[in-house]
């Protein structure tokens, strides 16, 4: 799992550690850093200072990954 690409949906999950993974978009060429509770695409920042617990799809997908619930 952990230094394999997957591609989920329209989105490339590249985790580098249990706790960190690279996303990216596939129509889109921003690299994003995610971890399971958090990630640096707007959406995310935008939603979590309203909804604590807030997930963006690119958490959803590395959650489902890792194989996380
Ligand atoms: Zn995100």
């Amino acid at each position: 799992m952990i230094g394999t690409p997957h591609l989920v949906n329209d989105l490339v999950v590249y985790p580098v550690s249990p706790r960190l993974a690279y996303v990216v978009e596939r129509d889109c060429r921003i690299e994003l850093t995610t971890t399971p509770e958090s990630c640096t695409c707007c959406t995310f920042r935008f939603n979590f200072r309203h909804k604590p617990g807030f997930r963006c799809r690119h958490i959803a997908a590395l959650r489902q990954v890792l194989g996380l619930p």
